[in-house]
């Protein structure tokens, strides 16, 4: 089976890209989408992120037989609870949030009966909103899709053919697994960035201007992750809270054996450590998840 009717609740920067990325890549596919805010709904239509953009949930998601969520986490619920009246049984229900135990118990909960999989494309940029989205941001990224056991093989299989289509590589885990691995990959590398930069301004001997002038030293990378949508991470840490406790202890472990590596003078140590992450980077660069270039490819104008 394939999906000819796909609904897109959340226009902002992951629906608007899928509505872009639909048009471009499966033209016989018909699109229709709904966001709460009228001025993005109004924006989306004059950026024509979906052939109609319906004032009203339940209208958006008529006739879909594919409806995805790309609403912040802590709003899935309540976004299913607004199209359950007139989604059709046959209708496969997705989402695209960050985490994914939380999304899958609410869905079940808020849309009893309904084929439901949840999906996350690992992909994005730290912009949000309409304007944000563009077609090409799925391409050779991962989406890792978290079929529940009662889901049928042939929606799931129709499910990764769709992302496919829109050039992502797919993988498919359980929902726990993907809590835990995306807390280490993602969610702990985001809270470091939002502390540190946080820090680094709070810090009275180092004024605001020397912190932004100085910053190529290496702030400046962290500043970028941390400038991602507050709404989007607040609900990710409420939502992933156990899998990101649990690693943020590993960090933390980590983090003092490093400390004391340095109050010891012991240069080995740090030595092997940063070696074993530099290959990291280097490996990441290879997998093409990365441009090797200094400021990793990014335009400047
Ligand atoms: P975004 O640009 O802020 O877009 C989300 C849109 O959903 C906003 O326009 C928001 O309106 C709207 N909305 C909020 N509640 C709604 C509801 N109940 N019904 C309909 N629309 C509603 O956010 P995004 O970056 O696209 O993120 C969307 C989802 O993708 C999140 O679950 C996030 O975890 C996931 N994700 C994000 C990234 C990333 O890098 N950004 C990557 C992968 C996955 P208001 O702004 O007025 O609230």
């Amino acid at each position: 089976m394939s999906f000819s009717k796909v609904a897109i609740i959340g226009l902002g920067l992951i629906g608007g890209s899928i509505g872009l990325a639909v048009r471009q890549d499966l033209p016989d596919c018909t699109t229709s989408g709904y966001d709460a805010n009228p001025k993005v709904r109004s924006r989306a239509r004059e950026l024509g992120l979906a052939n109609v953009i319906h004032d009203d949930p339940a209208e958006a998601v008529k006739g879909a037989d594919l409806v995805i969520l790309c609403v912040p986490v802590g709003a899935m619920s309540d976004a299913a609870s607004a199209i359950a009246p007139s989604l059709s049984p046959e209708c496969v229900i997705s989402d695209v949030g960050s985490s994914k135990r939380s999304i899958t118990n609410g869905l079940t909960e808020a849309l009893p009966g309904h084929t439901i999989i949840p999906a996350h494309p690992v992909a994005g940029t730290e912009h949000s909103g309409p304007d944000a989205g563009f077609a090409t941001l799925f391409h050779q990224r991962w989406c890792i899709i978290t079929p529940p056991k009662s889901a049928p093989e042939d929606k799931v299989h129709a499910l990764v053919d769709f992302w496919e289509a829109l050039g992502a590589m797919v993988e498919t885990m359980d929902a726990d697994h993907h809590d835990r691995v995306l807390a280490v990959t993602s969610h702990i590398p985001h809270l470091i960035a939002f502390t540190i930069v946080g820090t680094a301004s709070d810090l009275e001997e180092v004024t605001r201007s020397e912190v932004i002038k100085y910053s190529a030293g290496g702030f400046r990378d962290f500043t970028r992750i941390a400038a991602s949508d507050p709404t989007m991470w607040r609900d990710v840490f409420l939502n992933n809270k156990d899998a990101v406790l649990e690693m943020l202890d590993e960090f933390l472990t980590d983090l003092a054996l490093m400390r004391e590596a340095i109050r010891a003078g012991d240069g080995q140590m740090m030595h092997d450590n940063f070696s074993r992450t530099r290959a990291i980077r280097r490996s990441i660069v290879a997998l093409g998840q990365d441009d090797p270039r200094p400021d990793f490819g990014r335009v400047h104008d």
